[in-house]
């Protein structure tokens, strides 16, 4: 399949606040009182897309489209697809099966109130679908939902065992396609490759090599990015060490790298994938 197969670009459409496990300042209760930054640059991401001419999916977090309608129809308008991302933002261990059910209904309510058709693809905050939770797919499958894209293959937040390519899973509500973000063997660990602090670390040729591994096994590559990436004047709250580094690791040029990396590959919705035939 070679340079031809199409990747999956997707974005987890959230507030610069919305950081898992910080309390203080970020406490859900202040939320309201933050200063928004996700118009400004979900925006720009919109810009970046367009004029690479790529389609991708945002997972939307449901307490920012209830605030910003708006900019959930700018997304749809512009051809993208729409899964959630939770609705107040937290891990589904930490949730536990009840709340996390009650979460994830808050959150479908709120896309369809910004006027979406109903959605069916989720990915969980931080990666938080593990052997910890592997109930919530149970739940997602149960709530309608058919793809999940919650799963690292990656240490702490996931595990290595899992697959690195999109897979079937079964429920006890019927199959839900889970959809991993690209990892690459780095310094003889699994790094995070093309997404989060991963592409931030790696130059944009990296990531096309290992986008390019990828395909030739006749694989998508998924990345991912946050609009608070592209915040060239993030606000500045004090978080702990290991969080601090996630979140504004080199966030300069950021822009710049993910451009080269749209130019150099091609990416589409989680709807434009072939058909996944995998199952675990
Ligand atoms: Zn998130």
């Amino acid at each position: 399949m070679g340079s031809d197969t199409r990747n999956v670009f997707t974005v987890d459409l959230e507030e610069w606040f919305h950081v898992c496990g910080v309390g203080g300042a970020l406490a859900g209760e202040n939320w309201d009182r933050l200063p928004t930054r996700v118009e400004e640059t979900t925006r720009d991401i919109l810009d970046l897309l367009d004029r690479r001419h790529v389609k991708a999916t945002f997972f939307v977090v449901g307490w920012v489209a209830e605030r910003h309608p708006r900019l959930i129809e700018a997304v749809r308008a512009a051809g993208h697809d729409i899964g959630s991302h939770g609705y107040i933002h937290r891990r589904a261990y930490d949730l536990g099966p009840e709340a996390f059910r009650d979460d994830l209904r808050r959150s479908l309510r709120a896309l369809t109130a910004a006027g979406l058709p109903p959605v069916t693809m989720f990915r969980a905050p931080e990666w938080s679908i593990n052997d910890r939770s592997l109930w919530a797919l149970d739940t997602l499958a149960e709530e309608g939902v058919t793809v999940d894209a919650s799963m690292a293959p990656l240490r702490i937040v996931g595990a290595l065992t899992y697959p690195r390519y999109p897979h079937i899973r079964h429920t006890r509500a019927g199959p839900i396609t889970e959809v991993p973000p690209l990892v690459a063997d780095r310094f003889r660990h699994v790094m995070p490759m093309g997404w989060g602090w991963g592409l931030r670390m790696s130059s944009p040729k990296r990531v096309l090599r290992a986008i390019d591994a990828v395909n030739r096994a006749g694989l998508p590559a998924v990345l991912t990015v946050h609009p608070w990436e592209f915040d060239t004047n993030p606000p500045r709250v004090r978080l702990p060490a290991t969080l601090h580094f996630a979140h504004y690791f080199r966030l300069g040029g950021f822009r710049e790298r993910l451009s080269a990396v749209l130019e150099g590959a091609a990416f589409g919705r989680i709807g434009d994938m072939a058909p996944v035939s995998a199952t675990l």
